[in-house]
């Protein structure tokens, strides 16, 4: 995960444009990835593909001609999606178009302007304090102009029609937390459970924020219906305690399952509403949609200092916190693939365990005393209605302990599925 951040933290993504296409170009060597693009221009639910933009090189020279930003040295020095433009203009004049950030006068901020032809550029307040007055020369060579906005996508199909998504954004230039450690884990998970059985198919979605999701819904309305169960994987690396977000009705499946794995793991964490504001999931869950689609993250967007500026950086993401992250959407995923509604077969009083060797017996990985409590959890909440997150819940017990007991127990005849 740490190399592929390396790799793909240079290139300059937008909404639009190659450095999306280079992504998942470089995605496509560790996923088997099915890339997609929409035209400008065309219609995707209520918005409109914007042009396709590219940029080249961006620099403003100052009065006697020396680089004082130059888009070369970081991505973030340009506006996204920054009409072209040279000319010369006065320090007054080109002020209007500078951002930084008063308050952390080292970091450069991001910015961006899709829907509103604009340009501009974006530096250190160090870098802003310092331009001397005078004539300045701004070059942005840049094209905004009709072409594709592109996605990738990589499905590992399921024995049912029911699908897990999992879905990262990767629309932003040099920034890692923000989206480079939701693609990232995204990836991986993709690439460690391809090949393996699933129940569900597992989705992976690698789109532009808003309106790359919103492409991919307009084109796949049919196939939405399928979605069971998803979430959105947004600044997984910073050192924050995972948050999840929950869907929009807030006790969906996901949203249990997603809980019991937090709470099961007995670290820090906090389990959030769901609220319109926030990364993709807003599209999956809008009313026409209701997809149950919850985020997990660690800072949450907009909250944290180094949101959307340079210090967002590779030292911002760590290993560890990247790899828990993944151990808990293993987890989960696992969770969903695994809950069912049982029977018990011997459901009048207590079946005899020790008759059938099942009594504080070794089955398999974990603590004999805990198995021995699952089991009796799971002969307690299978009468065909209740399932094995019933029993997890209700136990405290990680679910793996569950599924294991009842696994034992299916072996011994004592239990059948509802
Ligand atoms: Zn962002």
């Amino acid at each position: 995960m740490r190399e592929l951040i390396e790799e793909l933290y240079p290139l300059c993504r937008s909404i639009t444009g190659d450095g999306v296409r280079r992504t998942l170009e470089i995605l496509a060597r560790h996923v088997p990835l099915e890339i997609h693009e929409v035209a400008s221009g065309t219609r995707v639910l209520d918005w409109e593909v914007p042009y396709e933009w590219n940029i080249r090189e961006a620099w403003i020279a100052g009065p006697r001609g020396e680089r004082v930003v130059d888009f070369a040295a970081h991505n973030l020095h340009v506006v996204s999606y920054s009409a072209p433009l040279r000319r010369r203009m006065s320090l007054e004049e080109l002020r209007t178009h500078l951002h930084a950030l008063p308050d952390r006068p080292d970091w450069i901020p991001y910015r961006t302007s899709y829907y509103q032809e604009d340009w501009g550029f974006c530096l250190t307040q160090k870098q802003l304090d310092a331009l001397e007055p005078g004539e300045y020369e701004v070059c942005i060579d840049s094209s905004l102009a009709p072409g594709h906005l592109t996605w990738g996508e990589c499905l590992l199909p399921g024995e049912s029609d029911e699908e897990i998504l999992l879905s990262a954004h990767v629309c932003h230039p040099s920034l890692c937390n923000d989206n480079l450690s939701g693609v990232a884990i995204a990836a991986r998970l993709a690439r460690e459970r391809a090949g393996r059985r699933h129940r569900h198919g597992l989705r992976f979605l690698f789109a532009p924020g808003t309106i790359g999701a919103i492409s991919w819904l307009a084109r796949n309305r049919e196939r939405v219906s399928r979605i069971r169960h998803g979430l959105t994987l947004t600044c997984l690396g910073d050192a924050r305690p995972l948050t999840y977000k929950r869907t929009f009705s807030g006790d969906a499946p996901v949203d249990r399952a997603m809980r019991h794995v937090l709470r099961s793991r007995a670290r820090e964490h906090q389990v959030v509403d769901y609220s319109p504001y926030g990364y993709d999931e807003r599209q999956f869950n809008s009313p026409g949609l209701r997809l149950a689609v919850g985020s997990l993250m660690r800072g949450q967007s907009g909250r944290f200092p180094e949101y959307h500026t340079s210090a967002d950086d590779l030292d911002f993401v760590l290993d560890g916190q990247l790899v828990d992250a993944l151990e808990v959407l293993d987890e989960w995923i696992d969770l969903l693939e695994g809950d069912a509604r049982y029977r018990n077969l011997s459901p009048d009083g207590e079946p005899q365990l020790g008759r059938r060797g099942l009594y504080r017996t070794l089955g398999g990985a974990g603590d004999p005393e805990e198995l021995q409590l699952a089991m009796l959890w799971v002969l307690t909440v299978s009468d065909g209605s209740h399932t094995l997150l019933d029993a997890a819940e209700r136990s405290g017990l990680r679910f793996a302990t569950v599924r294991a007991a009842a696994d034992l127990l299916l072996g011994h005849g004592l239990l059948e599925l509802a």
